[in-house]
């Protein structure tokens, strides 16, 4: 999932009747929106999973099998749980439409149905459905710095894992930490506090490339996952970061403070074939650890459990660095 890019508004139609979809496609292109169909459940279920459309036409009377087992199906998988089923039923009868609503449907037009009502119907599920998905957006967004949060991070790091392993790219993980923070609040106040962590939330997202993916991890932590990266490049990347916040200054009260940071990386090449979420991050953290402990304001790296000091001066010609 990518939530940075908007997606248009598209509709699956899942019926057995080929005029329906004509009739549907030609109603809701005129709206603006992208038509599909199928006219089998099997397949209408595994386009959905594949494609992930904003709103599902479903049919009651399929010829396979019956539009509620379908709708039961979409509503288990977790890739399809979130669309939006609007049930097209033939029936008049109360018990049907009861029956699709209770199986998590959000509507039903009864066929013949009229063109204006399906047409609003079709919108306001659509309107639901990007409320529903905008929030699910906010969810992942850490409120003070308007990074990722790691919440976020999480997920991301285990969709990135499956694309790494399966063309063997290299994955490789930053983690970074404010120094001395807690003087800073202690000192200049905590509100004081939030303006740097803004700051270096702002800097460290300008710093870094535009395929990273840049998170608050926590607190005064952050932490920066560099895609389709081996460690060198990383470390570089890592280098670039922290000589960019040591670069800036914050006034406080007519007083310039400077700021550093403290950085760990590790990369799933440098790890073993069974890396998991949890081992990645622990092994940047501590290459992070190890910063700290060599008096900050530097970069480490784990290397196969051996971890090292980062040149400060490392050069970018380690992008040149062979991929395994
Ligand atoms: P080190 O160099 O070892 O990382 O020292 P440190 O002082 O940065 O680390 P420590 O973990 O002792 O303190 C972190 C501080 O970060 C304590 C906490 O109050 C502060 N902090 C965490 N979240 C926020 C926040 O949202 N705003 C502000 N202003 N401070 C925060
Ligand atoms: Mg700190
Ligand atoms: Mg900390």
């Amino acid at each position: 999932m990518n939530p940075e890019v908007p997606k248009a508004n598209r509709v699956l139609v899942i019926d057995d009747s080929e005029s329906i979809h004509k009739l549907v496609a030609a109603r809701l292109k005129a709206e603006g929106l992208e038509v599909k169909g199928e006219v089998d459940g099997e397949r209408g279920v595994e386009r959905a999973v594949a494609e992930s459309p904003d709103l599902i036409l479903l049919d009651v009377g399929l010829g396979d099998v019956d539009g509620f087992e379908v709708c039961k199906k979409l509503k288990e998988e977790p890739e399809t749980r979130n669309i939006p089923v609007i049930f097209l039923t033939g029936a008049t009868g109360t018990e049907d439409k009861v029956r699709g609503l209770d199986l998590g449907a959000v509507d039903y037009v009864t066929k013949p149905f009229d063109q204006i009502e399906l047409r609003a119907r079709v919108r306001a599920a659509l309107r639901t459905k990007r409320l529903q998905d905008m929030l699910e957006q906010q969810s992942f967004l850490d409120g003070l710095t308007g990074l990722w949060n790691r919440k976020y991070l999480d997920r991301r790091i285990e969709s990135e894992l499956t694309v790494a392993r399966r063309y063997n790219r290299p994955l490789s993980l930053v983690m970074c930490d404010i120094d001395r923070f807690k003087i800073l609040n202690d000192t200049y106040g905590h509100l004081f506090g939030d303006i740097v962590l803004q700051g270096v939330s702002e800097t460290l997202r300008g710093s870094a490339r535009r395929s990273d993916i840049v998170t608050r991890y926590g607190g005064e932590e952050f932490a920066i996952l560099l895609t389709d990266t081996a460690l060198g490049a990383g470390a570089f990347v890592a280098q670039r970061l922290r000589s960019s916040v040591d670069a800036r200054h914050f006034d406080a009260n007519a007083e310039h403070v400077s700021v550093s940071v403290s950085l760990g990386i590790a990369c799933t090449h440098d790890l073993g074939a069974e890396i998991s979420t949890e081992n990645l991050i622990e092994a940047a953290d501590r290459a992070l650890y190890a910063s700290k402990d060599a008096g900050r304001n530097c970069v480490h790296m784990n290397k196969a459990g051996d971890i090292s000091l980062v040149d400060p001066d490392i050069g970018p010609d380690i992008f040149q660095e062979k991929r395994r």
